[in-house]
């Protein structure tokens, strides 16, 4: 079996390079098919947030630290309705405006969000 096929795979991607089992730029520590890494992997640990510095997606904060060459800058808030969250469950993606609206659930498949990422959403979102 292959590790795009294997649920339980992760993968660590360095930048420049991206991970290619996802339909969006992304990479981190360890991310798994839901993309949970090795900071965040409970089930409610399944999206990815893009950043405003490179318009990639990553797990998390820290998964932007030890796999891009820059410092993380939190998603623009003149640019909220553009597509930021990757869902790992459903593979849709959220504006800022859908996901920071949300219940800590997906809109389109119903999967619980970890309701914790409210505590620092400032790292991702430009307040
Ligand atoms: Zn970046
Ligand atoms: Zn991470
Ligand atoms: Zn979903």
């Amino acid at each position: 079996m292959s590790d795009a096929d294997d649920p339980d795979a992760t993968r660590t991607t360095y930048a420049p390079a991206l991970d290619d089992r996802f339909p969006v730029p992304l990479r981190g520590v360890a991310v798994d098919p839901r993309t949970r890494c090795a900071h965040w992997h409970a089930a409610v640990d399944v999206i990815a947030l893009r950043f405003g510095c490179c318009e990639t997606y990553y797990p998390c904060a820290s998964c932007h630290d030890a796999a891009a060459d820059h410092d993380a800058e939190p998603w623009p808030r003149d640019r909220f309705d553009e597509p930021v969250v990757f869902c790992g469950r459903c593979r849709g993606r959220l504006s800022a405006r859908e996901y920071l609206d949300c219940d800590d659930a997906c809109p389109r498949c119903g999967a619980a969000f970890n309701p914790g990422c409210r505590a620092h959403r400032d790292r991702y979102f430009e307040p």
